[in-house]
């Protein structure tokens, strides 16, 4: 694209589309020489040019800046070029007022295109226009209109005319951009959004305005007319904020229009008519102000409570997305409220329940940890067990954050699976694939464990340490499968040697086992027993001394409460090296034996 064609876009942008522009200005013009010839019925009759204001402001507000110069210029053309040409006046000044009005009104507006479409009826964008369009721009625009009138001589010159011209000036403009901006811009919502059984209200509340209007004028009674704002108000509740303005649009034309034919209780109570028309405009814009802001607080109030139900909708919907369980807890720890169902683990009434009721579903080995929440844990929760609908019991972590009033937010998150594939690969990690029993980290655990607690009953602690007998003869003789074979059938002796809540026997290496266990009174006799058990098993080894396979076994004992120092750990590990000592002095014996380590010697038995 050249400059120069950029260029020639640029100023066809500028330029409004012609209907739009030909129609503004009609309209402007139409309603300028209304006020016009009611100027010649009366000499007071500029107090209606308001009706010319309005649909300028419109027009700017409706379109982009940049067509505002052409608008302004049309505007002005029709307001002048006629009056001067025609009818020999000299409407200048007056436009200029006009237009000031207009263009400040415009910029303080213009940028609230919410509230200009109609999208927003919000009591801010409503104030905004109260301050700018119906309080500042006349008053802005009320000296110069007056200034104009001086000049052509409408008015007289003496400060208490001047003062009383400017009054009746501001208040036509501010009425005109009061009542005719909304409506003008709210006029297609107006047609649109509305059921019939609003229309039908409006038309009703209408009828009951125009009968009080017309009987406030023929008895000249204020009371009627200020009952006029109370059909507004019905309208308004019933029928939204567009039907309201219409129906006051119709309600003050007709207050405005009586009141200018002299009837009324503003004409009867004034005789001055220039007078009664202010107060009838101060009366008008009072009520108008008053409908506005009601309205503008209703409506702020409807679109708080949609946004408040929308988003608590959301909310909930995320917690049910989510898989967790939403609780909203008090200070005591009783659950106000449930966001997701949860059904699935808590088979409780919806709405809240007591800590007591809540703790209740809770595993009982879990119940202390969980009983000073929200108290204690800030933040993510060791995982607990919460009893499920189907009787089994669920693990849950808890994330909890306080909120300012006091509450405690928490989501109770599902972690069963994860538990449960930890455990498994817990398992895994600590057992003999080949044989099934425990491997060394397995035995570790195991044997600490055993250790502590027969600390606490006060019984000692035997391990025996286990060596298959040739066993590298036996591969060589049958083959490694079959050693596996034979393996297997030892560690099946082994498992079931004792209780084991108190055992744990393992697969320590190669061939060789171990056993840990507590309670065993005659450590000599339980190796004995396991000797004759592998025996039994008749394991043909053509390269043993016995035609069968046999084990050595060393032993040892400890008693854990004459090592308090030691931990667990420590202790198992002296355990096995001093049953392994014994094993060794077996092996040296000839095998197929068993030594037991005492008081820092071996002792061979069998
Ligand atoms: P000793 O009587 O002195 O204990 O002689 P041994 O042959 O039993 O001892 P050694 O330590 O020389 O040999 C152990 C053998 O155990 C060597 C190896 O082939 C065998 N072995 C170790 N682990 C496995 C296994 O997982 N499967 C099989 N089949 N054999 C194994
Ligand atoms: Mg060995
Ligand atoms: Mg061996």
């Amino acid at each position: 694209m050249t400059t120069g064609s950029l260029r020639w876009a640029g100023v066809r942008r500028a330029i409004p589309p012609l209907p739009q522009l030909l129609g503004w200005t009609a309209t402007v013009g139409a309603l300028c020489f209304l006020v016009r010839g009611l100027v010649y019925l009366d000499s007071w009759s500029y107090a209606m040019v308001w009706p010319a204001v309005a649909p300028q402001l419109v027009a700017l507000l409706m379109a982009p800046r940049r067509q505002w110069p052409v608008y302004l210029a049309a505007f002005a053309a029709i307001q002048i070029i006629p009056a001067r040409f025609a009818l020999g006046l000299s409407p200048e000044i007056g436009v200029l007022s006009t237009l000031t009005a207009v263009v400040f009104a415009a910029v303080m507006l213009h940028s609230d295109q919410e509230w200009v479409s109609g999208r927003s009826d919000s009591l801010r964008s409503w104030q905004r226009f109260l301050f700018y369009g119906v309080l500042l721009a006349p008053v802005l625009a009320s000296p110069i209109g007056v200034a104009g009138l001086a000049v052509n001589g409408e008015v007289g010159t003496e400060p208490r005319a001047l003062a009383f011209a400017a009054m009746a000036w501001y208040l036509t403009e501010a009425v005109g951009i009061a009542f005719l901006v909304p409506l003008m811009l709210r006029w297609r919502h107006y047609a649109r959004r509305h059921t019939w059984r609003e229309v039908a209200w409006f038309t009703t509340m209408t009828a009951v305005t125009v009968g009080l209007c017309a009987a406030s004028a023929t008895k000249s009674s204020f009371v009627l007319v200020f009952l006029t704002g109370l059909p507004a108000l019905l309208v308004l509740i019933r029928s939204g904020i567009a039907s309201a303005f219409a129906e006051m649009a119709i309600g003050s034309a007709l207050v405005l229009g009586s009141t200018f034919a002299g009837y009324g209780p503003f004409a009867a109570s004034l005789d001055d008519s220039g007078q009664a028309m202010i107060s009838a405009q101060v009366f008008v814009l009072g009520a108008f102000t008053m409908v506005v802001l009601v309205a503008a607080a209703l409506e702020d109030r409807e679109r708080l409570v949609a946004l408040d139900d929308a988003s608590h909708k959301a909310y909930e919907l995320i917690a049910e997305l989510t898989g967790d369980v939403v609780i909203l807890v008090d200070a005591a720890g009783n659950v106000l409220h449930r966001a997701s169902e949860g059904h699935e683990i808590l088979d409780i009434p919806d709405g809240p329940i007591t800590k007591e009721r809540w703790l209740d579903h809770v595993h009982p080995d879990d119940r202390a940890a969980r009983a000073d929440f929200p108290a204690s844990d800030p933040g993510a929760s060791a995982p607990f067990r919460v009893r499920r609908t189907d009787g089994s019991w669920g693990w849950y972590v808890l994330h909890s954050r306080r909120t300012a009033d006091g509450l405690t937010a928490a989501i109770m998150r599902d972690v069963t699976l994860e538990r449960q594939v930890q455990d498994s690969l817990t398992d895994m990690a600590n057992t003999d694939p080949l044989t099934g029993l425990a491997n060394r980290r397995g035995l570790d655990q195991r044997a600490a464990e055993i250790w502590c607690r027969a600390g606490q009953d006060g019984e000692q602690v035997t391990a025996l340490f286990i060596d298959i007998d040739h066993f590298k003869s036996f591969n060589d003789l049958y083959g490694h499968q079959a050693g596996d074979e034979c393996l297997r059938h030892i560690a099946e002796v082994l498992s079931h040697l004792a209780d084991p809540s108190v055992c744990v026997a393992a697969r320590y290496g190669g061939e060789e086992f171990a056993v840990v266990l507590s309670g065993c009174d005659d450590a000599s006799g339980f190796a004995k027993g396991l000797v004759r058990a592998i025996r039994s098993l008749a394991i043909p080894h053509g390269g043993a001394d016995a035609g069968t396979v046999t084990i050595s076994v060393g032993v040892a004992t400890l008693r854990p409460w004459r090592l308090t120092e030691a931990d667990p750990d420590t202790a198992v590990r002296e355990l096995l090296d001093r049953a392994d000592k014994a094993l060794y002095a077996a092996k040296s014996e000839g095998r197929n034996a068993i030594s037991i380590y005492r008081d820092g010697a071996v002792l061979l038995g069998e």
